[in-house]
């Protein structure tokens, strides 16, 4: 045992604190890796019968891409427009042509890898048929129900407004029209049922109902 003491203080405080990092990186990156794991396993499972197989399989074959600031804001910029999340955006995913890219600097990576994952699983024209804003808000709110819970600090929390609303409208007209019309790009039975509780346009209402509240906050 002294031996091993001997050895060790051979070392220098430099290439300790090295080595210390280097676990606590790999430990870092095996937690990431298999939290994206659990979570797509998780989805596939509960949205089998929405979403079509081949969507499915194609998100399970893409590991989430876990970037540190400077690498996510680098594929970020080089990504072009397309979904991406948070005034500080803290992920985004352009559907099955390459994987989810999550920001590491943040308190909600779980959450915002269930986001970006549920973008993946849904439906090319769900944001045309929800709206871009209801679109992220339903997003929101199954990533959270994913989840599990929704984060205790405001400030750590993604489109509230979108969120609050596309909740409101999951429980007006059912988890099942929501799902249909985002995981199979089908609105109408959710216009269907939004109407009948809300009024003609009910869908319209949500929408605005977000524009009016997103400019009062
Ligand atoms: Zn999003």
């Amino acid at each position: 045992m002294a031996n091993d003491t001997d050895k060790t203080s051979e070392l220098t405080q430099e290439e300790l604190d090295r080595i210390v990092e280097t676990g606590r990186e790999a430990h870092f990156r095996k937690y990431l890796a298999e939290t994206d794991e659990t979570l797509t396993a998780d989805l596939s499972r509960k949205y089998h019968d929405a979403v079509p197989p081949a969507r499915i399989e194609a998100m399970l074959a893409m590991p989430t891409q876990f970037d540190d600031r400077e690498a996510f804001d680098r594929a970020l910029a080089k990504a072009g427009p397309g979904p991406m999340d948070g005034g500080r955006v803290v992920g985004y995913s352009r559907f099955d042509t390459e994987p989810a890219h999550v920001a590491v600097d943040h308190l909600e990576i779980p959450k915002t890898i269930a986001h970006e994952r549920l973008h993946q699983l849904s439906d090319p024209n769900a944001p045309n048929e929800l709206g871009g804003a209801l679109y992220e808000g339903v997003t929101e709110d199954l990533a959270i129900d994913a989840i599990g819970a929704e984060s205790d600090q405001p400030s750590q929390r993604c489109y509230p407004v979108e969120r609050s609303l596309a909740k409101e409208a999951r429980e007006i007209a059912g988890d099942d029209a929501v799902e249909r019309a985002y995981f199979a790009g089908d609105a109408s039975e959710l216009r269907r049922r939004l109407d009948q509780q809300l009024g003609p346009g009910g869908l319209e209402r949500l929408q605005q109902q977000i524009v009016d509240l997103s400019r009062s906050a």
